[in-house]
């Protein structure tokens, strides 16, 4: 997929209406914003467009409200959380249509470096199946287009793909553009040694990113629920761990392809077991360590072991490039987090360009405190594991090429 895209800083918007698809799915609670990052982290490109002298129309989906027009699931909120954080007002257009009579006067009444946000896209249900009219009301309101919602780029919604039919300039903002520079840098010309490290539930959610990974790394790493399969594959006995055994033939079809590449596949060498899943999630639980090709019949693996940790930070510490996704265990539960918690400290201690994929590694890296240690934390699960995958996003493919 080319990557060479124009951005805001290849365009000039003054005095013109631009419309900026933005990520404001932000968490809320009776009306309430509980989480405004989503929002802080849309403000650059926002100030720039405005500082630049466009007109600034602002759109987002909220929830999924799945083209009815939800009332709790209104962007209002957003609205008065960005006029606070832009020190500006910024109007916004409650139409249930979205591009509705409010909006349309907004727009004709705007000056230059004026805000509009309009209302959630997911309010109309042409929004998530790309129709035309929607993407053509849409346009009908703006010269110029710009993504800066990573976190939808792997789908074709009018809001970020079929709008883009219907307005000439098409870029991207900076938040996509920092995920097309660190993800698809990693992905496709990384500083080697590059180290890529997968973890998780399961095997089968990323059998297209193991693959395209393997290819292109130095150094794969599988840890989490996801190792047993492969252990499994290896004719390790693995008690009850996690395992999905229509996937043993693929697991061992990968080890067998890294073999043939010459590429370094490591898997956990021992093991933290239970006797059972902890329930609640977090509670406290009876662990004990083992070699990985020992684990006990009634027990199963929750997390990697100290030995493993060692593998897996050394492998990190040689490393010019590294990405991680996926917990090495069961992190909700403190007892069971002290793997993916060193992986998170290995990256953080590492020189390396240290990229974390969305979900909940990242989530992971957060709550550790990691955040400021890493060069790029993904905001998109979905989008940056297609992105690993080596897929084309249609949302980044729809931007201009430079
Ligand atoms: P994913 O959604 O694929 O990124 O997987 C994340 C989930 O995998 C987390 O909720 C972890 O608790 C779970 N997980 C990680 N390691 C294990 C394991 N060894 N056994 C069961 N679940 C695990």
């Amino acid at each position: 997929m080319g990557l060479n895209k124009k951005s805001v800083d290849d365009i000039d918007v003054k005095g013109k209406k631009v419309l900026v698809r933005c990520d404001f799915n932000v968490p809320l609670k009776d009306g309430v914003i509980t989480d405004d990052n989503r929002i802080v982290a849309a403000l650059p490109t926002i100030k720039k467009l405005i500082n630049d002298g466009g007109k600034v129309i602002l759109c987002s989906h909220l929830g999924k409200p799945k083209g009815e027009a939800v009332p709790s699931l209104s962007l209002a909120p957003v609205a008065a959380r960005l006029s606070e954080l832009l020190g500006q007002p910024v109007v916004f257009a409650a139409d249930d249509e979205v591009v509705g009579p409010n909006a349309k006067a907004a727009v004709e009444n705007m000056k230059d470096g004026d805000v509009v946000l309009l209302q959630n896209t997911r309010y109309r249900a042409e929004e998530t199946k790309n129709g035309e009219q929607f993407s053509k009301d849409l346009a009908s309101l703006a010269d110029v287009f710009v993504n800066d919602a990573f976190g939808t780029a792997h789908r074709a919604h009018c809001s970020n793909v079929g709008v883009t039919d219907f307005i000439d300039t098409c870029v991207v903002g900076y938040l996509m553009q920092k995920e097309i520079d660190f993800l698809g840098k990693a992905v496709e010309d990384p500083v080697r040694p590059f180290v890529a490290i997968l973890g998780g539930a399961k095997v089968a959610d990323k059998l297209n990113v193991i693959n395209n990974l393997l290819e292109k790394c130095d150094t794969l790493i599988i840890g989490g629920g996801m190792a047993y399969t492969f252990l499994k594959a290896k004719g390790y006995e693995i008690g009850k761990s996690l395992v999905d055994d229509s996937k043993i033939d693929y697991c061992a079809e990968m080890m067998k392809k890294a073999e043939d590449l010459g590429k370094q596949l490591l898997l956990p060498i021992d093991t933290v077991v239970t006797s059972e899943f902890p329930d609640p999630i977090d509670a406290p639980i009876e662990t004990e360590v083992v070699d990985a090709d020992k684990i006990p019949a009634d027990k199963m693996g929750m997390d990697i072991g100290p030995k493993t940790i060692e593998l897996f930070s050394d492998a990190v510490k040689n490393a010019k490039t590294v990405v991680w996704n996926g917990p090495m265990g069961v992190f909700e539960n403190p007892i069971l987090s002290k793997g993916t918690r060193a992986v998170a400290q290995a990256l953080a201690d590492t020189d390396a360009t240290t990229i974390i994929g969305g979900g909940d590694s990242a989530a992971a890296a957060n709550q550790m405190g990691f955040h400021d240690k890493m060069s790029h934390i993904s905001t998109g699960g979905g989008a940056s594991l297609e992105f690993l995958e080596g897929k084309e996003l249609p949302g980044v493919a729809a931007a201009d090429d430079k």
